[in-house]
């Protein structure tokens, strides 16, 4: 049983620099993602060339549109453009691409896979293998509140259901992969549960997320001890994700 663990981190916060120094503590590699033009505290040039040096870093367009909601020629620029700006910032190639909220189709695919790039990922969650398509990687869980969705005020008539989305969304995976009771109150003994039914799978585990929601739901504690806890796992590989692809 072996299972490669890769992890991927969006939209280029300064807080990233923070989960790529808990990675390096436990000798782990991930990919981040930026967009150019998206958050007020995006990291500067000068981080993102330091980031490079420990970790992938990977397109997440210009602006952070969804892409299925422009036209396909805006959409192309978005995509090549942030491959130009990134490489030109970095001064190396960059692979990776992910699509903003994981909205892609096959036209977007192909737009990314003419750019250049090897690989693309989504926002699906719950699954262990890359799957048939490079462009269109799923990923396994994401840091977040779980197994509530905190919400603002909001008549519990109304938002229970938006309230329970974590948990309903993990609940398929929950019955197929007979995950224990436990895994339904506590999103570390989950992502646990995912690693161990990743190795079985001889699969990936593919932890993604946003470091400013990690610092906005207090979640340090929880990803520290998850990464330790996959980090220590007999039988790991840390992968970038493009070595997803470029390692099978
Ligand atoms: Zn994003």
């Amino acid at each position: 049983m072996t299972v490669s663990i890769t992890s991927s981190w969006d939209d280029g916060h300064v807080l990233d620099l923070r989960v790529a120094d808990m990675l390096d503590r436990y000798g782990l590699t991930g990919t981040f993602y930026i967009a150019r033009d998206f958050l007020d505290e995006r990291m500067s040039d000068s981080q993102l060339q330091d980031l490079a040096q420990r970790h992938e870093v990977g397109a997440h367009t210009l602006t952070h549109p969804v892409l299925t909601e422009i036209s396909l020629e805006q959409a192309r620029d978005e995509i090549h453009g942030s491959k130009i700006w990134l490489e030109d910032v970095l001064g190396q190639e960059v692979t990776s691409f992910c699509y903003p909220k994981g909205a892609n189709n096959l036209a977007l695919q192909q737009i990314v896979a003419d750019a250049g790039y090897v690989m693309a990922r989504t926002v699906d969650k719950f699954t262990f293998s890359v799957g048939d398509n490079p462009y269109c990687v799923p990923t396994t869980l994401q840091i977040y509140p779980y197994p509530l969705r905190p919400l603002p005020r909001i008549a519990f008539w109304r938002g229970w259901r938006s309230r329970l989305q974590p948990l309903l969304d993990a609940l398929p995976t929950l019955r197929t992969f007979r995950l224990g009771a436990k895994t339904l109150f506590n999103w570390q003994v989950f992502a646990e549960s995912l690693l161990q039914t990743a190795a079985q799978e001889n699969g990936i585990w593919h932890l993604w997320g946003h470091s400013w929601e990690i610092e906005r739901y207090d979640l340090w504690d929880a990803l520290d001890n998850i990464l330790q806890t996959v980090a220590a796992y007999d039988n790991s590989q840390s992968v970038t994700n493009s070595g997803l692809i470029t390692h099978s």
